[in-house]
């Protein structure tokens, strides 16, 4: 089941306590793409500037990432992002956003990217991401990422994106933001209840990702969580949330039960809790490998043995028996 995501394209430049990139292929389309490309076909839909390196292009394509959709604009310069970590990785500075060629950028895409089952709105303005979903409107699970800075200044809009998808991604504090809900749970169930109009589905699936501490994942039926992976050297943790995105989102698409007038009729009801936490582990795997190197560094070689073997790990490590 093919997968298509909208979202940044970028040039990041990063400092943390380990070392600094200046101008490093990041963007949360592309670690969403890279990540998602080890389970099933991915789409990227995006501009880019005419300063967007072929190599850069190569990191998608060479994955098996469909690039087609990617628009390069005449005279246009490619979404960079600067930011800062500290000794605290969990937080960051952002020193300054431009966002270039996104700027009054219309989603065109093309029929082949229109035709996928599975759409990622990765983190960009809301509109963009309601125009996107709005091209994709049989698609059968729909997730979105977000920021701080559109519940800051796009807030109403960002409400209208969350109801029309099935799953919302986002770091725990922003869940509180958005909400005004002190508790993780309590906030995800508020965002639960959200619902565009009688009849028609809100988001089922709130996960919310916690940086070292792992991810909690809130249905209306129940609760999961995991911790993050535990790595003794972590360098730089920009992406681990597309990357988490992109390892659960893909993992979904590759294990959604085959289309057919049963899933036609009751959209997500194959969304089995078994397959939630399934795909929690692999965003946790995924997310892990990310942070343990610049940017894309790690993902670029990473291979599906190293994911296999440290799921099996993950799995090892969180397990216990019983209650008695
Ligand atoms: P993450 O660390 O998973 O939150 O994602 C970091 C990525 O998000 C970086 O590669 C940035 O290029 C990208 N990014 C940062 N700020 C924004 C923004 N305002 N809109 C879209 N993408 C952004």
């Amino acid at each position: 089941m093919s997968i298509t995501v909208v979202g940044s394209i970028a040039y990041d430049a990063v400092k943390t306590p380990f070392g600094e990139r200046e101008r490093m292929l990041g963007g949360a389309a592309v670690h969403f793409a890279l990540a998602a490309a080890f389970f099933d076909e991915v789409r990227v839909v995006g501009p880019v500037g005419d300063d967007f390196g072929e190599r850069e292009l190569a990191v998608l394509s060479e994955r098996g990432v469909d690039i087609a959709d990617i628009e390069r604009v005449a005279g246009g310069k490619t979404f960079f992002w600067r930011g800062e970590y500290g000794w605290d990785l969990n937080s960051r500075e952002t020193r300054d956003t431009q966002l270039g060629v996104f700027d009054g950028f219309q989603p065109k895409l093309s029929e082949r990217s229109r035709r996928s089952d599975v759409l990622f709105l990765a983190n960009i303005q809301p509109d963009l991401q309601r125009e996107v979903r709005a091209q994709l409107p049989d698609a059968r699970f729909v997730a979105l990422d977000s920021m701080n800075l559109w519940i800051e200044i796009a807030r109403d809009s960002l409400v209208a994106a969350i109801e029309s998808v099935d799953c919302v991604i986002l770091n725990d504090a922003e869940l509180r933001q958005l909400t005004g809900k002190p508790n993780l749970v309590s906030a995800a169930r508020e965002v639960l209840s959200w619902k565009p109009s009688a009849g028609r589905r809100g988001p089922s699936v709130i996960i919310a990702k916690q940086g070292e501490y792992g991810a909690a994942l809130v249905t209306r039926e129940s609760f999961f969580a995991l911790p993050a992976y535990p790595l003794e050297t972590v360098i730089d943790p920009t992406g681990a949330g597309d990357t988490f995105a992109g390892g659960f989102v893909g993992y979904i698409a590759a294990n959604l039960a085959g289309a057919g007038a049963e899933a036609e009729a009751r959209p997500g009801a194959d969304l089995s809790d078994d397959l939630l936490r399934r795909a929690m582990a692999h965003a946790t795997v995924l997310a892990s490998f990310n942070v343990e190197q610049f940017g894309t560094e790690r993902v670029e070689r990473l291979t599906r043995a190293e994911i296999d073997a440290r799921a099996v790990e993950l799995h090892k490590i969180t397990q216990f028996s019983g209650v008695s």
